[in-house]
């Protein structure tokens, strides 16, 4: 056990056991710099075929060959050099050679930028001929499938040529847009009842929105929401340009909508997006049960849009060391067999994991990984309760990681976004569980009830209510109807209000809340957000059947949830889901994440009850 101290350690005096080991990828930054040489001198290779590549099955080999070994090296140069800048984001030398690393990546895609419209324009049928003659073609089949799929959307290359070179504006609205909401805009400074000064950012509106005092979080709102006002005209022409954008590459790729052609890059049938809002919708009822709940515990007379994100159950203190939260962690994913938690229980131990914050460590958690290595992830473990949960969370990737790399070829050994964060939130809700099993304490019960509740509320709800935006606006600018800010807000209203039941007296939504679209970020990411939802419904649902099942004995699920860990992206992302038991395209998943979150409030109604004896 190690003592947390509140002070920031020199990485220096860290034990070795909380660190991660970068000498696995290298031992040295000297033998990194060769590699990186090396693979440098190897850049020529992958044009070696070019033109020739429906010559024979050998050359489409050799080319895809070169191009698969070429991406692994780099991926090793870049976790390599990325990795140790994290370490103390200040030192120039590491930085120095992230930059390498990204102008080789820029090169290497000069480089191969040929391959799949060469692949494209040959007739499919030979490609077909191939695959089969020549089994080594097997690892790259998904590659070049996925690049055939692409065909009906493709260009001749002089068009593809002008499409690559307009969409180097395309990116003009959101990066004006993040140069005024992180950069320019005027924030204001308020001060809060404690006395304290704050200037109320993006960052600083996140946290002080959940303040205990309710003066306060009635200042915090006004006072940010104000601000962006100002801008909401400003705002309403960035994002204009970002959806213009969007448009254009739906109609020159000939997509029916901006929504098919964004979900098409990862193959998600658009039905699965529609019936996300409509399950949300036909659940608003749960919902407004949960506002309901919210007022009650909160004790407020009427229950506001300010009032939504301080924690239902102020934090009962918990406290962890790094030892005792993989004990934890580790006892937690029992349910998925000796043969996860073995390996995950050695990856704690050999160097996968860097704990600790110390002086000039980036911030915040991921989880990477170089195949063939293993996986990295790197935390700032506070030893709070959140700190546990994004050791589960984190290692949940790691171990997807993990099982994909040893299972799969290099060329699908990595995950679809559509799944990844499936196994991440799968491990949170084991954990919650594990915990409240172990629980008596009515005050930590509701603690832990109320962040499992808080979570299924601002994932399922909230990020369906951006999805439910963000189609609605599209859908505005496809139907020739301009952008502005003052309409985008008088539609963000209507939603906001029609989810928060504001029209039957649930939760008031303020005029002033109308604007608020304009500080979030992910509207510029071309329908990108509703994949948290879907990946909570899809995690929420496999871990109610992988628990379920415990208790029987069998291991049925879980043993469909593992072959899905170890599947890479063998398969596309709703088939994988599907064989893993989770049906995306039917309702069956929502309606079990839904009732885990009835199932939650009736077990904090029930203390609620309890307690008033
Ligand atoms: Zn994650």
């Amino acid at each position: 056990m190690m003592a947390l101290s509140t002070e920031a350690a020199e990485r220096k005096d860290i034990p070795s056991q909380y660190k991660w080991n970068l000498g696995d990828l290298f031992p040295s930054d000297a033998a990194w710099t060769k590699a990186k040489d090396d693979l440098t001198a190897k850049l020529p290779e992958l044009s070696k075929h070019k033109g020739h590549l429906g010559k024979s099955a050998g050359e489409l080999l050799a080319t895809l060959q070169a191009m698969f070994d070429f991406d692994l090296a780099l991926s090793r140069l870049s976790v390599y050099a990325s990795s140790l800048s994290d370490e103390d984001v200040r030192a120039a030398r590491p930085r120095e050679m992230k930059q390498a690393a990204e102008e080789l990546g820029t090169q290497y895609a000069a480089a191969c930028s040929w391959i799949r419209p060469e692949l494209v324009a040959l007739d499919p049928a030979k490609v077909k001929r191939f695959l089969t003659a020549e089994p080594k073609l097997g690892p790259y089949r998904m590659y070049i499938e996925e690049t055939l799929r692409r065909k009906p959307h493709t260009l001749s290359a002089a068009e593809e040529k002008i499409a690559a070179e307009a969409s180097d504006m395309e990116h003009a609205g959101s990066e004006v847009h993040g140069i005024l909401a992180n950069a320019d805009l005027p924030y204001p400074t308020i001060k809060l009842s404690t006395g304290e000064s704050v200037r109320l950012d993006a960052a600083a509106f996140t946290l002080h929105r959940q303040a205990r005092n309710r003066a306060d979080r009635e200042h915090v709102f006004t006072a940010f929401f104000g601000a962006l006002k100002t801008y909401e005209r400003t705002m309403g022409s960035t994002l204009a340009a970002q959806v213009k954008a969007h448009l254009f590459d739906k109609r020159i790729r000939h997509f029916g909508s901006a929504l098919e052609a964004a979900l098409f890059q990862d193959n998600i049938p658009p039905a699965v997006y529609k019936q996300l809002l409509a399950d949300v919708h036909r659940s608003l009822p749960t919902l407004h049960r949960y506002l309901a709940l919210r007022k009650r515990m909160l004790g407020v007379d009427v229950l506001r849009y300010q009032d939504l994100y301080v924690p239902l159950v102020a934090n009962v203190d918990m406290k962890f060391d790094p030892d005792q939260a993989r004990a934890i962690t580790l006892e937690t994913l029992a349910p998925l067999g000796k043969e996860y938690t073995e390996a995950m229980r050695k990856g704690f131990g050999s160097g996968w994991t860097d704990y600790l914050p110390s002086t000039g460590k980036r911030s915040g958690a991921y989880s990477t990984g170089v195949y063939g290595v293993h996986p990295f992830q790197l935390l700032n473990f506070n030893g709070h309760y959140e700190d546990l949960t994004t050791l589960a969370h984190e290692s949940g990737h790691s171990m997807h990681t993990f099982l994909s790399y040893a299972a799969q070829p290099y060329p699908t050994a990595d995950y679809p976004i559509f799944v990844a964060e499936v196994a991440s939130t799968f491990n949170e809700n084991l954990l919650v569980h594990h915990l409240l099993d172990q629980t008596k304490d009515d005050d930590a019960r509701l603690y832990l009830l109320g962040t499992l509740l808080d979570g299924l509320r601002t994932t399922l709800f909230r990020q369906t209510q951006f999805a439910e935006f963000e189609l609605a606006f599209h859908e505005q600018a496809e139907r020739g109807e301009p952008l502005t800010g003052e309409n985008l807000s008088l539609l963000y209203l209507k939603i906001a209000r029609d989810y928060y039941g504001h029209d039957k007296g649930v939760c008031q939504v303020d005029d002033l809340l109308a604007v608020e679209w304009a500080y979030v970020p992910h509207f510029y990411y071309d329908f990108y957000v509703y994949q948290y939802a879907t990946s909570l419904v899809a995690s929420t649902s496999l871990a109610r059947a992988v628990r379920d099942e415990v208790k029987t004995g069998k291991t049925v699920r879980r043993d469909a949830y593992l072959k899905m860990l170890s599947s890479g992206s063998s398969r596309y992302a709703i088939d994988l889901l599907k064989d893993a038991g989770v049906d995306m395209t039917t309702s069956a998943p929502f309606d079990a994440a839904i009732a885990e979150m009835n199932a939650t409030m009736d077990e904090m109604e029930r203390i609620l009850a309890k307690r008033k004896h």
